[in-house]
C-alpha cells in the first residue's frame, strides 16, 4: 500500500489535461502542471539542502505557487509549516527558533528582516514567494526536471505542523502526520461525495488547516477542479457561483452573501454544496441561507490538531445549530473535563476523540501533548458540547470560555441563544470577566441592527423571565461589531481584556 500523503493524493489525479485551478484573472493550472511543478519544487528544495523530516515555514500570500510548495514540500519529504500572513516579526522569530526549519519562504518585502533574525541563524536559505508567484524559489525550481522520485515516508511521518492560534500561553505546532491528512481527506471525499465533476469556490486561505487541508486535500483527492480565489469577495464569488458545485466557507462567508442582493436560487442553481465550519454557524444564518437559495448549509466540526471529527450528513436532515455525526472512523466521547469519565447522553461535557485524522502531539512539547491526551489515546478538544438525543453534537462553545459566576457555571452559547432571539438583535458575545464578589462577572457584549434601540437595562429583563438568575449579565455593552479573526472566530480574548475592569473600583 502507498502510504505517503502524496501518493495518497496524486493516485487518484485525473488526466494530466484536466484543470486543477483557474485563478480569477484566468490562469489555468492543469493536473500536468501540477505534477511537473510540484516535483521541479522537491527539486529546488533537495537541492538547498531540505532532508526528510526538514522543516520547510512558509509566509506567503495566497498564490498557485504556494500550494505548489506546499506538494514540492511534502514530495521532497520535508515537514510543510504554513504560518499566517499576519504574524509580525516578532512571531515570526518565535516559530522559526521553535520549529527550527532548513528553509524559510516569505515575501521579498520581508526577506532582509527574516534573514537577520537572530533566530534565523541556522537556516539554511530564505526564499521568496510574491503574491503573484513570482520569487526565488520559482526561479530554483524552474531549473530543475520535472519528473522527481518522491522521497519515500512513512504513514507516521509528519506531513505538516500546524501552529495553533494559542489565544492563551505559546503558540503550540501541531504536528499532523501523512496518515492524519490523507484519511481525513478519503472520509471527506466519501462523505461529501466529490468527484472528479466537482468544481469548488476555494475563498479561504491557505496557511490553516480549512482552506489548505479540509478544501484543497479533499478536492485533489477527487480529481476535481477549483476556482482560486485570493480572499473572499462576495461579489466576485457571485459571479463564479453559476459555474461552480460546491464551496467551503467560514460562517461570515455565509452572513456576507445573505446580505448581498445577488444571492439567490438562480445564481446558486448548479451548487449541490455549501459547508461550513471553523466557527459556529448561527441557526439563524442556516435558515436565512435556505430561505434565499433552497440550499441548506452543511455544517462540520473540526480543529487543526484533529482535522475534521464530525459532519452533518449528505442526504438525511442537516440540522441548523449543530455540526452533525462523528466521521466514520472517528470515536468520539463527551467527558467530564475534571475526571475524563464519559457523560451520559444528553449532558454537557468537553469532546474528546480518537482516530486517524488525530494529530500525532505538539511539537517539542511532550508534558502539553500528555496533559492534552487521556491514557487512552483520546484527545481532549476543550470543545464543551453535548449530543441530543438523535445523535447529533452540539458545540456548547471553548472549556476556557465557561463562565463561573459565584461558583456556578455559566454556558455563554445558552445566554447568547437568549439574546440572539430579541428583536433588533443581529449577534452577540458573552464573556466572564473578573469580578471582586462573584469570581467572576457574566458580560454581555451586543450588536444591534442598524436602527434598532434596545437599552441594557430592557436586554437585562427580558433575560430574567427566560434565564436563572446567576446567568444573567451584570452588564450589557452595545458594539457595532465583534472582534473576529481572520478564520470568522469571535476573539472572546479581546472582549475579556477590552471588559477586563468592568466591575472594579
Ligand atoms: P482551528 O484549530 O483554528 O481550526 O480551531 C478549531 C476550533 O474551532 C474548534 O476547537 C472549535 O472550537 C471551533 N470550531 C470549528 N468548527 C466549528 C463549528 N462548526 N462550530 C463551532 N465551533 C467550531
Amino acid at each position: 500500500m502507498t502510504t505517503s500523503l502524496y501518493a495518497r493524493l496524486a493516485a487518484r489525479f485525473p488526466d494530466a489535461g484536466k484543470t486543477f485551478l483557474e485563478t480569477a484573472d484566468g490562469r489555468m493550472i492543469t493536473y500536468g502542471d501540477l505534477q511537473a511543478e510540484s516535483g521541479r519544487m522537491a527539486g529546488a528544495l533537495v537541492k538547498l539542502g531540505v532532508k526528510p523530516g526538514d522543516r520547510v515555514a512558509v509566509q506567503v500570500s495566497k498564490s498557485p505557487e504556494a500550494l505548489v510548495l506546499y506538494l514540492g514540500c511534502v514530495r521532497a519529504g520535508a515537514v510543510y509549516l504554513p504560518l499566517n500572513t499576519a504574524y509580525t516579526m516578532a512571531e515570526l522569530g518565535y516559530f522559526i527558533g521553535d520549529a527550527e526549519p532548513t528553509v524559510v519562504v516569505c515575501d521579498p518585502k520581508s526577506r532582509e528582516a527574516v534573514a537577520t533574525l537572530p533566530e534565523a541563524a541556522g537556516v539554511a536559505a530564505v526564499e521568496t514567494l510574491d503574491a503573484a508567484g513570482a520569487g526565488s524559489i520559482v526561479d530554483k525550481a524552474a531549473g530543475e526536471p520535472a519528473d522527481f522520485a518522491d522521497v519515500p515516508r512513512a504513514a507516521d511521518d509528519l506531513a505538516a505542523i500546524l501552529y495553533t492560534s494559542g489565544t492563551t500561553g505559546r503558540s503550540k505546532g501541531a504536528m499532523l502526520t501523512q496518515d492524519n491528512l490523507a484519511s481525513n481527506a478519503e472520509v471527506l471525499v466519501d462523505y461529501w461525495r466529490f468527484t472528479a465533476d466537482d468544481v469548488l469556490i476555494h475563498a479561504l486561505p491557505i496557511y490553516h488547516t480549512h482552506g489548505l487541508f479540509v478544501a484543497t486535500n479533499t478536492l485533489l483527492m477527487a480529481g476535481g477542479s477549483m476556482l482560486f480565489l485570493p480572499k473572499f469577495d462576495a461579489d466576485q464569488v457571485l459571479a463564479l457561483m453559476p459555474r461552480a458545485t460546491t464551496m467551503m466557507g467560514v460562517p461570515t462567508f455565509y452572513t456576507r452573501l445573505i446580505d448581498h442582493l445577488g444571492l439567490n436560487r438562480e445564481v446558486s442553481a448548479n451548487m449541490r454544496l455549501f459547508t461550513s465550519g471553523s466557527a459556529p454557524l448561527l441557526a439563524e444564518t442556516h435558515r436565512a441561507f435556505e430561505e434565499k437559495t433552497g440550499h441548506r448549509i452543511l455544517e462540520r466540526y473540526g480543529m487543526t490538531e484533529t482535522n475534521m471529527n464530525t459532519s452533518n450528513p449528505y442526504d438525511g436532515e442537516r440540522r441548523a445549530g449543530t455540526v452533525g455525526f462523528p466521521l466514520p472512523g472517528v470515536s468520539l466521547r463527551i467527558a467530564d473535563p475534571e475526571t475524563g469519565a464519559e457523560l451520559p447522553q444528553g449532558e454537557i461535557g468537553v469532546i474528546e476523540v480518537k482516530g486517524p485524522n488525530v494529530f500525532k502531539g505538539y511539537w517539542r512539547m511532550p508534558e502539553k501533548t500528555e496533559a492534552e491526551f487521556r491514557p487512552d489515546g483520546f484527545f481532549i478538544t476543550g470543545d464543551v458540547s453535548m449530543i441530543d438525543a438523535d445523535g447529533y453534537v452540539h458545540i456548547v462553545g471553548r472549556a476556557k470560555d465557561l463562565i463561573i459566576s459565584g461558583g456556578f457555571n455559566v454556558y455563554p452559547k445558552e445566554v447568547e441563544s437568549e439574546i440572539d432571539d430579541m428583536d433588533g438583535v443581529v449577534e452577540s458575545a458573552v464573556v466572564g470577566v473578573p469580578h471582586r464578589d462573584f469570581g467572576e462577572g457574566v458580560t454581555a457584549i451586543v450588536v444591534l441592527e442598524g436602527g434598532a434601540e434596545i437599552a441594557e437595562d430592557e436586554v437585562q429583563a427580558r433575560l430574567k423571565e427566560r434565564l436563572a438568575a446567576y446567568k444573567l449579565p451584570k452588564r450589557v455593552f452595545f458594539v457595532p461589531e465583534l472582534p473576529r479573526n481572520t478564520m470568522g472566530k469571535v476573539q472572546k480574548n479581546v472582549l475579556r481584556e477590552t471588559y477586563a475592569d468592568t466591575y472594579k473600583g
